[in-house]
């Protein structure tokens, strides 16, 4: 997608402070962060929401998943915690147009988030 910030991450056109690459997935910090450990971890190929996930697609979120936990153990969190947390769409104030995960830690989260 060409002008989408998060596919110019993917391929290393922006730079980003990478925590945890491979050929399916991107972790890197996010810019202004909410927490003191606050990455996102982006599918490579470009899928604009949630709503376009399908069976054809699905499966770079299983790989993902199958990921968080090392993600979570590098970035020293997994004993304590931490919150991962995907908005889509107008309401939930998704401002990037490529689904990416927060996965927010190091501090208490209020929940609900408001
Ligand atoms: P959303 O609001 O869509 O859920 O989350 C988008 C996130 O992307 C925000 O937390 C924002 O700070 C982050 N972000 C936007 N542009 C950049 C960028 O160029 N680099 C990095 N590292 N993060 C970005
Ligand atoms: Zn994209």
């Amino acid at each position: 997608m060409k002008d989408c910030i998060f596919c110019k991450i993917a391929k290393g056109e922006i730079p980003s402070d990478k925590v945890y690459e491979d050929d399916k997935i991107l972790v890197f910090h996010d810019i202004e962060p909410e927490a003191p450990v606050h990455v996102l971890i982006i599918p490579k190929t470009h899928i604009s929401t949630l709503n376009e996930v399908n069976e054809g697609n699905s499966g770079v979120f299983s790989h993902m998943f199958e990921k968080i936990p090392e993600i979570a153990n590098t970035l020293g969190v997994d004993s304590s915690g931490y919150r991962i947390v995907s908005n889509c769409g107008k309401d939930a104030l998704q401002s990037v147009d490529h689904v990416h995960f927060h996965l927010l830690a190091k501090r208490s989260l209020k929940w609900p988030p408001g």
